[in-house]
């Protein structure tokens, strides 16, 4: 177990425990809180939603149940336009850069976990802040985006969270913009648990 696992799909955030929308048919994020719950595996789950859209489904799913922290970053004037309501939104406006993201994740991330205290993230890891997305309403940059997977998987790291990745939007022009900032998100991942197997050898 070393705190760092992924599906190289999914974060699909919209859709609701009746209904899919949004390209989302269930929620994989709601599910597997679901499941883990039943196990016993977890009981204070923590959704870190960085993708541009509000995770509307899992708002609402989770809306009443103080063990799971539902957080979404997103810009305001984007889809859902009507929004649900998360333990904490953090909306941006049109046309929010890397200095804008990174100063609101600062701002309201390790606060979030902090207050919390999760036994598992659930990363969505939505890269359609881009500046070439088709559907983001943001300018990030890909080396801004780097910096997001940096600072998120650092805070994960000093606080020993283990962290589930899923992937979440991505419609660039072109497409290989989108996949390039998705792959960053994986070589971040790899660079954490690398750090995380190295403290966990006996003798550092
Ligand atoms: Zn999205």
């Amino acid at each position: 177990m070393h705190g760092v696992a992924g599906n190289l799909a999914g974060g699909t955030h919209h859709a609701y425990r009746d209904r899919g929308e949004a390209y989302c048919l269930f929620n994989d994020l709601a599910v597997a809180i679901a499941l883990l719950r039943t196990e016993g595996a977890v009981r204070r789950p923590f959704v870190l939603d960085l993708d541009v859209h509000q995770g509307n489904g899992t708002a609402a799913i989770f809306a009443g149940d103080p063990d799971v922290f539902t957080y979404s970053l997103h810009a305001r004037h984007n889809y859902p336009l009507r929004k649900d309501t998360s333990t904490l939104d953090v909306e941006l406006e049109d046309g929010a850069g890397d200095e804008q993201v990174l100063a609101a994740i600062d701002a309201t991330v390790p606060a979030a976990l902090d207050r919390h205290a999760p036994d598992l993230v659930l990363y969505q890891s939505g890269v359609d802040a881009l500046h070439t997305d088709r559907l983001g309403r943001l300018r990030m940059t890909h080396e801004g985006l780097a910096e997001r997977e940096r600072r998120v998987f650092a805070w994960l790291e000093s606080r020993r969270v283990p962290v589930v990745i899923t992937m979440g939007g991505g419609y660039g022009r072109p497409i290989a913009t989108s996949v390039e900032a998705s792959a960053q998100v994986w070589r971040e991942a790899r660079a954490s648990l690398a750090r995380r197997q190295a403290a966990a050898l006996p003798g550092r």
